[in-house]
């Protein structure tokens, strides 16, 4: 199969847009010149409506995991206690990272269920300088309550570093609204651009945390970043061809608007889910406290009975379509489908057609249809 005949529907990297493969072979620039500080500025502008926040935001040339090492790096010290929320493999991620820097009270739940809210608060009660939160934990396919969250963390006086991966850019997310110190997301997800950069925002409080902070890292020092910022500019030399997709990228986003964006977001992940249901497949996710939500971005089920998660996904390459099995413990349980991106309902519509047929030969379903007819249903109301 042509690679540039197959269509990507896992959660990142997803297809860039023919415009932002353009913008990337122009001819390099100096980065510390005026026109890249022009473009700075205006990836900035776009990227302050996508967090919705007033603080200051950074570009990191760095895949999302060095924005999130950069957020717990520069407030942690060694006696300092991260508590780190966890359901997914990302969770672990931001505790595996705070063990590094500090001191970890994880609160580690399974794998895909969700956060029961008193127990949250019990472990910032034990004493806590930052709370750790992935909004929506791309391993398992749910969103986390980061509002709640943040007024929990805001009650305890603790900071909130909040991933948003897998939301900014496709979800709703209100960065200063639900307090939060640090939000921190990825090039490659929502925001369709490839990988390669991340996004930062950061808050007053968090930079007042980093004040008597004994070592700081350094590439990853945030206080660096923000006096290059005042600038319009990146510490050390940035990635500059990223930054032209990027930007490209964020353009698009202007263009369809958040609000728009949102939407699509939603109703694509609706339809995913409707398929699903009409299939007889179960989702992964464990809602229990009515705070909790599946994912608007990817779609995790469980691998249906006698089938491996991995079949499905070497099923669905074979036929021209790249999905996702299960991270680390979930390998061969579940299955994820990526909604995230610029992807359109025609996208949906054909996975949700090639997935029949895959379950149909694997003898999960007799007929085929019911999953392609519940997700047009559900993705009438964009056309
Ligand atoms: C993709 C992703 C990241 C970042 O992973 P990278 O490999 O560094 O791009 C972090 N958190 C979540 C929830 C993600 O989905």
């Amino acid at each position: 199969m042509d690679l540039e005949d197959t269509l990507l529907m896992m959660p990142g990297p997803v297809p860039v847009a023919p415009r932002v493969l353009r913008a990337m072979s122009k001819p390099m620039i100096n980065h510390r010149g005026a026109e890249f500080a022009a473009m700075y500025d205006d990836c900035c502008e776009i990227l302050a409506d996508v967090f919705q926040s007033k603080n200051d935001i950074f570009i990191i040339s760095g895949s999302g995991t060095a924005a999130m090492e950069a957020a717990i790096g520069c407030t942690t010290g060694k006696d300092d206690v991260v508590v780190t929320l966890e359901n997914g493999k990302f969770g672990e991620r931001f505790k595996d990272i705070a063990a590094r820097y500090g001191k970890v009270n994880p609160l580690e739940n399974e794998w895909g269920h969700s956060f029961d809210l008193d127990e949250v608060e019990k472990k910032l009660e034990e004493g806590a300088k930052t709370v750790t939160l992935v909004h929506n934990e791309t391993s398992v396919g749910i969103q986390n309550p980061a509002k709640e969250i943040g007024k929990l963390a805001k009650k305890h006086d603790a900071l909130f570093i909040m991933d948003g991966v897998t939301t900014l850019g496709g979800d709703t997310v209100n960065t200063d609204e639900w307090g939060v110190d640090i939000a921190v997301v990825g090039s490659q997800k929502c925001i369709a651009a490839p990988p390669g950069l991340s996004m930062i925002s950061v808050s007053e409080k968090a930079f007042d945390a980093m004040v008597d902070k004994e070592r700081m890292p350094y590439y990853l020092d945030l206080k660096a970043y923000k006096k290059s910022g005042d600038k319009s500019q990146t510490p050390y030399t940035p990635a500059v061809p990223l930054f032209f997709g990027l930007q490209e990228a964020l353009h698009i986003v202007k263009e369809e608007g958040m609000a728009a964006r949102i939407d699509r977001h939603v109703t694509c992940a609706q339809a995913v889910r409707a398929a699903a249901a009409a299939l007889g497949l179960e989702m992964f996710p464990q809602l229990k406290d009515g705070h909790s939500h599946y994912s608007n971005t990817v779609s995790a089920m469980k691998a249906p009975q006698g089938v491996s998660g991995n079949d499905i996904k070497k099923d669905m390459l074979n036929r021209g379509i790249t999905i996702a099995g299960g991270q680390s413990q979930l390998s061969g349980k579940i299955f994820r489908i990526g909604s995230m991106g610029n992807v359109q309902p025609k996208d949906i519509m054909l996975t949700i057609q090639e997935l029949e047929v895959v379950l149909k030969k694997r003898g999960v379903i007799s007929e085929l249809g019911k999953g392609v007819e519940a997700a047009s249903d559900v993705l009438d109301s964009l056309l």
